[in-house]
């Protein structure tokens, strides 16, 4: 830390991403739960054909991109934020609703990033325990102060949320956001987006980095009403206005436009979920049921950290988390068949070599 850098910062303690090796090709990736296929090529074509002359600022009403995931969802387009990621809606929900006063309220056992923006804005974090079979008990939130957050598909553990036990939430008090963090929702989850009509304070963020092939592309959006996104927008506009750039806006509307490559290549990834549970499951694993497309598995016969680096020296790529409560488990994200069976033979020899 330099002698300069602001006090107010002295405790942050920044996330800490997965690793991206610079050999890609030296590892199969199973540690950031991307998209194991490329973006789709209809949208590359369209990309090519339309993004707004890069001399130019790209809009920074994002107007097309916001116009087509309005339409993807059926609501107004001033009920729609387009981000630079999901995280950048996510750090634009805790500037707007959450403070020293009004709490950030989440999980234990959730996405690692919540805390970093609750600390780096400045805000209060009440953290809720998830029940002992990690799963969110909807009641423990229900009279507390606070803005909540939860990841639905919750996120490393994989578990879904009905969408009447979130509406359960948000209808139990009329006068706070509640932020519902949908990454993960395309692979068997039940999206809550219906809600945004009938409820005011309810705020969705969705992303094109997992199910849509574009983490590389920094794509993210909330959809929520007009009053929240345009609280948002005041935030976004207090800080960086151009936040998408013209190629990745172009890149979305393609995306979206090839709806049917999408839902294909989710298919496969369930697919290869449920082939990739059954043989962990014959090993002697326990895994957690998962909506995602990554796993949350742990075995008596090998500590998580271990099962980890040993995964790692045969160039398999998990991510193990040294956090109470889950530092046995590992998460493992969903790829191609081939990187799954890869994985699998890497599994069968370390607990062949650890008897
Ligand atoms: N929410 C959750 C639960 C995540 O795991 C991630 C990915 N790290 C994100 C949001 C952010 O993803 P992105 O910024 O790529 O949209």
């Amino acid at each position: 830390m330099s002698r300069f850098f602001s006090s107010k910062y002295s405790a942050l303690e920044p996330y800490v991403p997965g690793e991206q090796p610079s050999c890609m090709s030296e590892y199969v990736k199973l540690n950031t739960n991307e998209s194991p296929f490329p973006p789709s090529k209809k949208a590359m074509d369209y990309a090519l054909n339309n993004t707004r002359a890069l001399n130019l600022y790209s809009d920074p009403d994002s107007v097309e991109l916001s116009k087509a995931i309005a339409d993807t969802y059926n609501v107004k387009r001033n009920m729609v934020l387009a981000t630079n990621g999901s995280d950048e809606i996510l750090n634009f929900a805790f500037m707007a609703f959450t403070d020293s006063s009004n709490p950030a309220l989440f999980a234990d056992i959730t996405y690692g990033f919540y805390p970093v923006f609750a600390s780096l804005n400045g805000s209060r974090t009440e953290i809720i325990p998830l029940r002992e079979d990690f799963t969110i008990a909807v009641d423990d939130y229900i009279d507390r102060k606070g803005t909540v957050f939860i990841a639905n598909p919750n996120a490393p553990t994989g578990i879904a949320l009905p969408v009447s036990e979130i509406e359960r939430l948000v209808a139990s008090n009329p006068d706070r956001v509640v932020v519902i963090d949908e990454a993960y929702v395309d692979f068997g989850g039940e999206s809550a987006v219906g809600l945004v009509k009938k409820y005011d304070n309810i705020l969705i963020c969705q992303t094109f980095s997992k199910s849509r092939s574009f983490a590389g592309g920094r794509l993210g959006y909330g959809i929520g009403s007009e009053a929240l996104i345009s609280d948002l927008n005041t935030v976004k506009y207090s800080t960086n206005p151009y936040n998408i750039n013209s190629m990745t806006s172009s890149m979305g509307i393609g995306i979206l436009r090839d709806a049917s490559y999408t839902e294909a290549n989710c298919r496969t990834i369930m697919e290869n979920r449920e082939y990739t549970v059954k043989a962990l499951e014959k090993m002697g694993f326990r895994v957690l049921p998962s909506s995602a497309n990554f796993i949350f598995v742990s075995s008596d016969k090998i500590e998580g950290g271990e099962y980890y680096r040993k995964l790692k020296e045969k160039r398999i790529l998990v991510r193990h988390f040294q956090k109470p409560r889950i530092s046995s488990w590992c998460r493992v994200s969903i790829g191609r068949r081939d990187q799954m069976e890869a994985f699998l033979k890497a599994t069968e020899e370390i607990l062949k070599e650890s008897v």
